[in-house]
């Protein structure tokens, strides 16, 4: 895999400063049912790192100890960690807001018949991938057989009342650009999906997120065989918006490794990033069981090129456009 890194930190970003933590995202680990070809995580069946029971009690006491309102579960596939039921429980138990970034054909995987309905009785807003609405292009990026397992799925959960205007379960998409380009503007994109999905299969959902590309691990790797990296970069750096400075999300929100080490953001995370802190005996990387909130307010946040995905255009997030 081609690394992505020394070429991102040539390129320099705005200073950005952390404010309040408003999320803690949870990456479980990097196993997923799929393999795609935007995965910024190079997530995949083969993957073997997962968090240990230590590193999640350390992660629930800091969510207890630091009041935290909301948390996003990704990975890989975050369920298939061994203890995700057992997870979404306890958060539940503290009264903690749960997002699961969910690929939907994991819903349909042997073993996994009844994860849907546990995702609905602890009530978890679910922010699902659906890249495309049309069969051919959903295939060609996340593999054969993906989009029809995708509407299944979709209609599981809309039979869970998930996504209905009257029920209170949150189903969200997210689309990703096929490739190197910008996504279209979210709010028009929504109405289509939305149109499509309702006509063609009786679909309904709450929101699309449109989210853009990040050049790291499998599609960093992608763009630098196809010669593609460099004019995508450009492309981002052109688009750059300072509108989409103060909506950063890694301005409110933490990523904890499968490890517990800290992240500004899942991203960072993907290119070795972490947060440290100075001692006396030099640099230290901060872990979620040895660090105060308050250390952590007002800090420069670590950037380099690839954070440009965040600000070119409309801006991008975990929750979708910025501005
Ligand atoms: S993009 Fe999501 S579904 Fe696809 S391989 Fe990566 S983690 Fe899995
Ligand atoms: S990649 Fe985006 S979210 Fe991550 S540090 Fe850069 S600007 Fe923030």
């Amino acid at each position: 895999m081609l690394d992505t890194l020394p070429l991102l930190q040539e390129i320099s970003f705005p200073e950005i400063k952390r404010k309040q933590l408003d999320v803690l995202q949870i990456n479980l680990g990097y196993r997923c049912n799929q393999q795609c070809q935007h995965c910024h995580v190079n997530a995949g069946p083969k993957r073997t790192e997962e968090m240990s029971s230590e590193v999640l009690l350390d992660t629930l006491a800091f969510i207890e100890k630091n009041h935290i309102q909301a948390v996003d579960l990704t990975g890989g596939a975050p369920e298939m960690h061994p203890q995700f039921i057992e997870l979404i429980s306890s958060l539940k138990q503290l009264n903690v807001h749960i997002i699961d970034r969910c690929n939907l054909t994991i819903l349909n995987e042997p073993g996994y018949e009844k994860l849907a309905e546990e995702l609905a009785d602890k009530q978890v807003e679910i922010v699902a991938s659906l890249p495309c609405y049309m069969e051919e292009n959903v295939d060609k990026q996340r593999g054969s057989g993906v989009f029809k397992s995708s509407i299944e799925a979709l209609l599981k959960l809309n039979q869970l009342t998930y996504g209905q205007p009257e029920g209170n379960l949150i189903l969200n998409l997210v689309y990703n650009p096929q490739g190197a380009v910008l996504a279209p503007a979210q709010q028009i994109l929504e109405t289509d999906y939305k149109k499509f999905l309702a006509e063609k299969f009786a679909i309904v959902f709450n929101q699309l997120f449109t989210i853009t590309n990040v050049p790291v691990k499998r599609f960093g790797s992608m763009l630098m065989s196809r010669q593609e990296f460099q004019p995508y970069m450009q492309l981002l750096q052109n688009s750059h918006s300072d509108n989409n400075l103060e909506g950063l999300m890694c301005r409110y929100q933490l990523s904890v490794d499968w490890q517990g080490y800290l992240y500004d953001c899942d991203f960072n995370q993907m290119l070795g990033l972490p947060l440290t802190r100075k001692t006396a005996q030099g640099e230290e990387t901060l872990h979620i069981s040895n660090v105060n909130l308050s250390e952590l307010y007002d800090k420069d946040i670590v950037v380099a090129g690839h954070c440009y995905a965040c600000t070119a255009g409309q801006g991008s997030s975990c929750g979708g456009a910025i501005s």
